[in-house]
């Protein structure tokens, strides 16, 4: 679908009189966050300028559906709202992302919270401009909601907040259905965008001066299944080698069953694919990993986790989820026993939770609380037993860092991200700043490296 809208002229004049502020609440993941950089991008194309959070006019809540309290984080800053909404203050809102895409919320919307004035489900960018003018200009007063999920949204202007790094989805929605997941259900079915249209972005990015980017899809390594014709993602990460003047090339996430060899050898040959290769194990144990529908058993994941590590300097990180319905120890064990030998880099960790509409959330789970908060902390404790003696292997050596800007800390200071995802703080001045430099690591600090520009 492309972006087209004549609606966004006629608020664009509308805008020149009246000087309306947005304001965007971002939920959930890194596809969300690149979501609310389109919106951000749609709503300034139409003269509406950033505001805070107590002072705008139009709010856009981009909603999560992936963890609990997102709801009520939610339903409580509608509350907010209404009050000036009650005192006809010039307020509108607009509730937009995977949230939207499920009955219950969309009832409860519909029934409590009438004052919204749009709802969209994912992938609806396009018509977002007519549904803000019908609520703006024309006064309408009932809730518009669209789901227009399956679409591939193309040309949608984007409002990126960091000058040297940027994200770009490749690829919208899952086909996999874990069995945890709503996802699959919020987003719809895999659709890739065309590698030229990517290609165009990235160059357009290369030439206003970003040097690392992030290829963002729930399932990178699916990229190019949808077409007719054979394009795969190691293949289009070969054509953004190319690119002049991007230096890092981060994706996330890949899936561990459609991990190939192929992959893995554009990886280890490349110059600007990053040293760090997210590999979602969600749990070590083969039973739970079906009952979870993973498609990979402990023993694939390991051998799939060894080969990777043999690329020189290669970080792993990954997600795991404990306590999921009815997890024995002994299966949790196996988990902790994947940790010891990958070695993880960096560890996303969650106690299961929940969701409404999933396969698991209809499983028996005899598992309380209480020994999933216990499993939670016995695996951090074993990563944060394994973190520093990854961190030390890094001290002596040389690695390649954007210098990202000055440490929110300690204002003589500045940092960056190696190749490997591991935050340096290092002396420099803010000229520095955007580029690409050779730092030595001098000490580790569990959570972040101490380190020195080579010159
Ligand atoms: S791969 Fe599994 S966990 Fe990831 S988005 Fe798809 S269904 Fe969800």
């Amino acid at each position: 679908m492309k972006f087209v809208n004549s609606y966004k002229d006629k608020l664009r004049k509308y805008n020149k009189e009246h000087n309306l502020k947005y304001y965007i609440d971002t939920m959930g993941c890194q596809m969300n966050e690149n979501d609310s950089l389109k919106y951000a991008g749609i709503l300034e194309s139409m003269g509406f300028v950033p505001g805070g959070e107590s002072d705008s006019n139009v709010y856009l809540f981009n909603t999560c559906c992936v963890r609990e309290n997102a709801e009520n984080t939610l339903f409580g800053r509608l509350g907010m709202l209404k009050q000036r909404k009650i005192k006809n203050e010039e307020v509108y809102i607009a509730i937009v992302g995977c949230m939207t895409q499920q009955k219950h919320i969309l009832d409860k919307i519909k029934k409590s919270y009438r004052f919204v004035d749009i709802v969209l489900g994912t992938s609806c960018m396009s018509i977002f401009p007519e549904k803000l003018y019908n609520a703006i200009i024309n006064g309408q007063d009932k809730i518009e909601y669209i789901d227009v999920s399956n679409t591939l949204e193309e040309d949608v202007p984007i409002k990126y907040q960091d000058k040297y790094k940027a994200s770009v989805s490749i690829i919208y929605g899952c086909n996999n259905f874990c069995t945890y997941c709503i996802v699959p259900y919020v987003r719809g079915r895999e659709r890739s965008r065309r590698p030229e249209s990517i290609l165009k972005d990235i160059r357009e990015l290369a030439s206003n001066g970003y040097k690392e980017i992030m290829l963002l899809g729930q399932n990178v390594n699916s990229y190019g299944n949808d077409f007719e014709e054979e394009y795969t993602f190691p293949m289009l990460l070969k054509e953004i080698e190319k690119i002049d003047g991007i230096e890092i090339i981060r994706f996330m996430s890949p899936h561990p069953k459609d991990f190939k060899d192929d992959l893995i050898e554009v990886i280890r040959n490349s110059k600007k694919v990053a040293r760090q290769i997210h590999l979602p194990l969600q749990s070590g144990n083969t039973e739970i990993l079906k009952k979870m529908n993973r498609k990979y058993t402990k023993e694939q994941y390991l051998e799939l986790a060894m080969k990777l590590k043999q690329i020189p300097d290669v970080s792993l990180s990954t997600d795991i989820i404990v306590g999921f319905p009815n997890e024995t120890e002994e299966q949790f064990q196996d988990t902790l026993d994947v940790v010891k030998k990958v070695e993880f880099d960096q560890i996303y960790m969650f106690i299961y939770s929940k969701r409404n509409g999933t396969v698991a959330a209809k499983m028996e789970d005899k598992v309380t609380y209480e020994e999933k908060v216990d499993r939670l902390e016995r695996l951090k404790k074993l990563y944060e037993e394994i973190l520093p003696k990854l961190n030390e292997k890094m001290v002596g050596k040389e690695y390649k860092l954007l210098v990202e800007g000055k440490s929110k800390t300690n204002d003589k200071l500045y940092t960056g991200r190696t190749s490997q995802n591991k935050v340096v703080v290092f002396e420099a001045d803010d000229t520095y700043i955007g580029k690409v430099v050779n730092i030595k690591i001098d000490s580790q600090h569990l959570w972040y490296l101490k380190g020195t520009i080579v010159k």
